[in-house]
C-alpha cells in the first residue's frame, strides 16, 4: 500500500509510522515470536486455538481439550467471564467466571494444551491471569485503554482482537498501548467487521479478508482470523478459514463445541468435533499449496 499524509486521522499515514505507531508498524522487526506455553506465535508459523465459547462445565471442557487436540489444535479457547449481550441469565444462557477458569486450567493439566480466555474488565483481571496462559481482550474492549494497559502489565501474551467497527489504524494504536506498557508479547485478531451492505442482511460482521495483507505490510505482529464470529453461521466458518489462510492469516480461533447446537452462547455458529477435524486437515492441505516450492 503506498502511504502519504493524505487522509489524516483516517489512514495510517507516512508520519504515524514514525510517531504514534512506532512500535506497532516495526517492520524491521523480523521473526517476532509470541510464545504462549511452549507453543510459538509467529508471521513465520501456524497456530489454531480452538474451543468453545463458554466454558460449560468441567467435563465439557476436558472433553473439548482432548478431542481438538486430537484434531490438532495448538491452544485451547474458552470464555469465563463473557460480554453478553443480554443482562439475563439462564440455564440455557449463562457464564461461569472463576469456577470456568477453574475447569480452563484443569483441561490443560489433562490434554497438555496452553489456555487462551477473555477478560472482561480490570475487576476479573487477576482471576483470568492466574488462570489461564493468555489474555484475550474482545472486540467490544479493543479501545479500552485503562484495560490494554492493566493487562499488559501481567506481561502476558495477549491476544487482541479487532473491534468491529475500528479502522486498521485504530487497532494498531490499541496495539501501541501495549506494546507501549513493554510487552511485546501480542497477536491481533480479526474477527469480523459491521458492514452495512452484506450479502444477508441478518449476517452479523463482515470478516475482512483485506487486513491481512493490509496489517501484514505494516506490522511484524502476527495476527490470526476468527471466522466463527465473524460469520455467526457454522457452515461458513470453514470456506472463511480456508480463505483467510490463503490471505495470509497466521492462525485461526475456532469454536467448536461438544453439542454445537445446545451451546449455552453463540449455537449456531461452533463446529462439531469431525466438523472441525475436517477443516484442520483442509487447512494443511491449504498451507501446502502455498509453500513455495522446491
Ligand atoms: C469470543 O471470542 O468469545 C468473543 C466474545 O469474541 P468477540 O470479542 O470477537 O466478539
Ligand atoms: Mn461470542
Amino acid at each position: 500500500m503506498t502511504l502519504s499524509n493524505a487522509n489524516p486521522g483516517k489512514d495510517v499515514g507516512l508520519d504515524d509510522l514514525e510517531t504514534k505507531l512506532k512500535l506497532s508498524t516495526s517492520k524491521s522487526l523480523k521473526n517476532h515470536i509470541v510464545r504462549v506455553g511452549g507453543v510459538e506465535i509467529s508471521q513465520n508459523s501456524f497456530v489454531i486455538m480452538a474451543g468453545p465459547n463458554t466454558v460449560e462445565s468441567e467435563e465439557m471442557i476436558i472433553e473439548t481439550a482432548l478431542s481438538v487436540k486430537k484434531s490438532g489444535a495448538n491452544i485451547l479457547r474458552g470464555g469465563a467471564f463473557k460480554p453478553l449481550t443480554f443482562p439475563y441469565r439462564s440455564e440455557k444462557y449463562f457464564e461461569t467466571g472463576l469456577a470456568g477458569l477453574k475447569w480452563m486450567k484443569a483441561a490443560s493439566e489433562e490434554s497438555g494444551l496452553p489456555t487462551v480466555s477473555e477478560v472482561t474488565s480490570v475487576n476479573n483481571l487477576d482471576e483470568v491471569a492466574s488462570h489461564v496462559d493468555m489474555l484475550q481482550i474482545g472486540t467490544r474492549n479493543m479501545q479500552n485503554f485503562d484495560l490494554l494497559q492493566a493487562c499488559a502489565r501481567t506481561e502476558k501474551p495477549i491476544l487482541l482482537k479487532r473491534g468491529f467497527g475500528s479502522s486498521l489504524r485504530d487497532w494498531l494504536g490499541a496495539a501501541e498501548y501495549i506494546l507501549n506498557e513493554g510487552n511485546d508479547q501480542l497477536v491481533m485478531c480479526e474477527r469480523g467487521v459491521v458492514a452495512p451492505h452484506t450479502h444477508r442482511s441478518t449476517s452479523r460482521f463482515l470478516l475482512d479478508l483485506q487486513v491481512i495483507p493490509a496489517f501484514k505490510e505494516l506490522s511484524h505482529l502476527p495476527i490470526i482470523t476468527d471466522p466463527s464470529h465473524a460469520t455467526f453461521w457454522a457452515n461458513w466458518v470453514e470456506p472463511m478459514a480456508l480463505a483467510s489462510i490463503a490471505a495470509g492469516s497466521d492462525g485461526l480461533m475456532i469454536e467448536v463445541h461438544p453439542d454445537p447446537r445446545n451451546a449455552a452462547v453463540d449455537p449456531l455458529q461452533a463446529m462439531s468435533f469431525n466438523e472441525f477435524q475436517n477443516l484442520v486437515e483442509k487447512s494443511i492441505s491449504v498451507r501446502l499449496a502455498l509453500t513455495p516450492k522446491g
